[in-house]
């Protein structure tokens, strides 16, 4: 079975779990870039759904769904596309510290993985380094989300988070004067 893009190529599960893979290794590659969307990474992912039972990811694909209690297209899916995207992005991370990368070349703590930001956007709770957490920051802020809401997702105090949104938008810390009417109400 294949899924239909928007584009109207098609793509098939396994293809989709090579694009997932290769995007991965070019993120790797790149540490700290924060880089495009995979395109169609909406119907990659419905073709991740499909994946197998029997694949070797699945045990963790399927851990992580049941866990956030995930909905999935098909009752007898072992996992979400996403859930199945970080597993095998996770994997694949394994795959090129252990096998294919020298030593010097490990990949960097720069690394921003996509998926747990998005997740921890949507109010999921996962560890995150402190590149995801800036991540999670910027895009959040993108939304128009203010300090108290990313505290709220990020588990860290407002205060934390303003000081840091101040940092990354290059303010004076502390200099409240520069924050907008509706931001300041939000932050109180
Ligand atoms: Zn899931």
């Amino acid at each position: 079975m294949e899924i239909r893009t928007q584009n109207g190529s098609r793509v098939s599960a396994v293809q989709a779990e090579g694009l997932i893979r290769e995007d991965e290794r070019r993120a790797l590659a790149t540490p700290g870039v924060v880089r495009d969307e995979l395109p169609e990474l909406r119907a990659v992912r419905v073709a991740l759904s499909l994946l197998p039972a029997g694949h070797p990811v699945a045990p963790v694909a399927r851990q992580s769904c049941r866990e956030f209690g995930h909905q999935t297209l098909h009752t007898d899916a072992v996992a979400c596309g996403r859930c199945w995207e970080h597993a095998i992005r996770a994997d694949e991370r394994v795959v090129v510290e252990f096998g294919l990368t020298a030593k010097d070349e490990r990949p960097d703590p720069g690394y921003i993985d996509v998926v747990a930001v998005e997740r921890v956007i949507e109010g999921e709770y996962l560890p995150l380094g402190s590149n995801e957490r800036d991540e999670v920051i910027r895009r959040m802020r993108a939304q128009g989300c203010g300090p108290w809401t990313i505290s709220d997702r990020l588990g860290e105090s407002t205060r934390t988070v303003r000081q840091r949104i101040d940092e990354l938008t290059g303010r004076v810390q502390g200099s409240q004067t520069q924050l907008g009417a509706a931001e300041a109400a939000q932050v109180a």
